[in-house]
């Protein structure tokens, strides 16, 4: 799987790994101009960062080896990455949790199960804000 050569569409990282929940943001983001790249965990999702660093991260910050929210600490701390808006993706929030995911370093924050109406206006902020300007 290559991007196609030229493109310029941004590219996602979906960080998730519930299958269901994968498949909806997949869909969902369908109606974007974008490539998506798909990783489970947090490993994949360096991996992944470092082959081809994104314009945007959807980080569900319940992961199978890593808390997402570990994972993007890592991410603005470091260098080459700290750039990439993170939108933090969870379920059960409870009060406080945006709070700590904002001081973690996430730039977004949704709940699941995610606004289906919503989510894509939602997303296309942080895809304008990661292009502008240039
Ligand atoms: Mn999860």
């Amino acid at each position: 799987m290559s991007p196609a050569p030229g493109s310029t569409d941004p590219c996602i990282l979906v960080v998730e790994d519930n299958p269901a929940n994968m498949m909806l943001v997949r869909a969902l983001l369908a109606r974007l101009s974008c490539r998506l790249v798909e990783a489970t965990s947090g490993a994949q999702a360096l991996a992944e960062v470092e082959t081809q660093p994104p314009d945007l991260i959807l980080m569900d910050l319940q992961l199978p080896d890593i808390d997402g929210l570990s994972l993007t600490r890592q991410l603005k701390e470091a260098e080459g990455t700290r750039h990439i808006p993170i939108i933090a993706l969870t379920a059960h929030a409870m009060a406080g949790d945006e709070e700590t995911a904002r001081a973690a370093g996430c730039d977004g924050y949704l709940t699941k199960p995610l606004d289906t109406r919503s989510f894509c206006p939602y997303v296309e902020r942080y895809l304008i804000n990661a292009g502008g300007g240039e």
